[in-house]
């Protein structure tokens, strides 16, 4: 299946990659972009549907006020222009998922237009630049039934409208020039950024795994030292931080091995892979193959200055500047926020740092034990299956001395398994540590029974013999034992 690739770092010293990235957003307004179903995730199928989103003859739809409002405040939050004057168009096309036969979107009158945003990679500013967000309807959903769940060995497919009219917004930038080698990183980055903004705009709840925002990703490369664009290609719906990273660095490998044996690299439409490959899908259709044409059935949308400015004043505040409050509010170093951003678990310390965590401790864990078993399983750190409010009450149980480190893991593993909050998982797994004075003592007696040489040691002043005590009352009791009193208790006994 893999095609021919090139060594990374070979290909990074031949060509420059020049990213293009295509951001859809569905916004979580309570009703659709044209009609008044409700706009909610996971009803039942073809239940919030009617006269307009079945595209059914003579319905007209009317523009949701709420979706060109959460338009304007994403536009300003990316530093864009925002139209005095704009119109919607149709985007003629012929597929089953949309009723009409044409998408209402915009094509050359966006709502917002001409941006900028940074993204932090590695403690340093990348800017990304932005062509345009504009206001758009999702399509309904098909669910292909077959061998594999494409349409091409399908049996049959179920087509879901409660998707159609979904307000969408889509962003996408400029060609984005000068990342090199760490091209794949900075798209991560930027998508990461957008997810973090998005939520803090309150206009998306971005489940990325539930497809509320999703990514296409056009990559080309330059010959180094050429200045002409090279044919891009779009890898479609890459639906994970980690896929859009990965998903690049193939593209990028596999168009240097296109080019470097003399090949020219096909503009289309590919396919991401978990398995770790792109594979071709359609070959690019132009704008005119969908014969745009303005939207004769809605009148443009005119935001007056004076609303634009007043939700300007509804802004949250700029990513860049709530990273550096926090890294003073929480005292840490420069090199700890970095790595924390990097790993995108930001907002997860932010949580648990609200949900009554000290910062450090809040680092502590998604830095480690919980980095490390996302990264054994595969998924994001916000997906590890463990919440930020959770963390806290499991930092909680080690303050109160419930639990120590080493319980406090296996709390964590009951966590994943979805046995409830930590205070739960200790209660059903029995994991709190032993600090009962006559259990405790009981196992000491045996230890210094078992272990004569150590006491008689330890009675000579030779405290370092004492470990081995410890650890027979440890095992004794299953590494739940209260450590601090247990050594108190065996130099009580000695
Ligand atoms: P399409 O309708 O084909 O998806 P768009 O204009 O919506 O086209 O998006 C194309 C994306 O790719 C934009 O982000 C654009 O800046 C970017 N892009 C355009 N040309 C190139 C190129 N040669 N290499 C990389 N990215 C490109
Ligand atoms: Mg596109
Ligand atoms: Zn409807």
């Amino acid at each position: 299946m893999s095609e021919p690739l090139m060594d990374y770092d070979e290909a990074m010293e031949r060509y420059d990659p020049v990213l293009g990235l295509e951001v859809h957003v569905e916004l979580s307004t309570a009703t659709k972009m044209f009609c008044a179903c409700s706009n909610q995730f996971g009803d039942e199928p073809n239940t919030n549907t009617c006269p307009v989103c079945l595209g059914l003859p003579g319905a007209l739809p009317v523009v949701n006020g709420s979706a060109v409002e959460a338009a304007i405040r994403i536009g300003l939050a990316l530093n864009c222009q925002i139209a005095q004057w704009c119109r919607f168009a149709r985007k003629n096309y012929f597929y089953p998922d949309m009723t009409k036969n044409f998408q209402t979107s915009q094509y050359d009158e966006p709502i917002a237009f001409d941006g900028s945003v940074e993204v932090e990679l590695d403690g340093r500013p990348f800017a990304v630049p932005i062509e345009r967000a504009h206001m758009e309807e999702d399509a309904g959903k098909l669910t292909h039934f077959g061998l594999s769940g494409r349409i091409q060995d399908a049996d049959y497919s179920l087509i879901d409208y409660n998707r159609a009219g979904t307000p969408l917004i889509e962003i996408v930038t400029k060609p984005v020039f000068g990342a090199g080698a760490d091209a794949p990183r900075v798209a991560r980055a930027y998508v990461a950024m957008l997810r973090d903004l998005m939520k803090a705009l309150g206009v998306s709840d971005v489940r990325m795994e539930q497809g509320s925002l999703r990514c296409d990703a056009n990559v080309s490369l330059m010959p180094k030292g050429s200045v002409e664009l090279g044919t891009r290609t779009e890898t479609k719906n890459v639906n994970s931080l980690r896929s859009i990273e990965r998903a690049l660095t193939y593209e990028i490998r596999r168009q240097a091995a296109v080019l470097a044996s003399g090949g020219k690299v096909r503009q289309e439409t590919r396919h991401w892979h978990e398995e770790g490959f792109t594979s071709p899908g359609r070959s690019k259709e132009e704008a005119e193959d969908y014969r745009y044409f303005p939207e004769p059935d809605l009148p443009p949308v005119a935001p007056s200055r004076e609303w634009v400015e007043q939700l300007r004043a509804t802004l949250p505040e700029p990513p860049a500047e709530r990273r550096k409050r926090l890294a003073a509010e929480w005292g840490f170093s420069a090199l700890e926020m970095r790595d924390v951003v990097n790993a995108d678990a930001l907002d997860l310390v932010a949580e648990t740092v609200e949900a009554g965590a000290g910062p450090q401790a809040a680092r502590k864990w998604w830095m480690t034990d919980l980095a490390r078993r996302a990264n054994e399983a595969g998924v994001e750190l916000a997906e590890v299956g463990v919440s930020p409010a959770q963390v806290a009450q499991l930092q909680e149980l080690v303050e109160e001395g419930v639990v120590n480190d080493s319980l406090a893991r296996k709390v964590l593993d009951g966590v994943v398994a979805g046995e409830g909050d930590p205070r739960q998982v200790v209660e059903a797994r029995g994991l709190a540590v032993v600090s009962n004075d006559a259990v405790l003592e009981e196992a000491v007696e045996k230890a210094v029974a078992a272990n004569a040489d150590a006491a008689q040691k330890v009675r000579d002043g030779k405290q370092q013999a004492m470990g081995a005590i410890i650890g027979a009352v440890m095992r004794e009791l299953g590494g739940k034992a209260d450590a601090a009193k247990v050594r108190e208790l065996i130099v009580k006994r000695l």
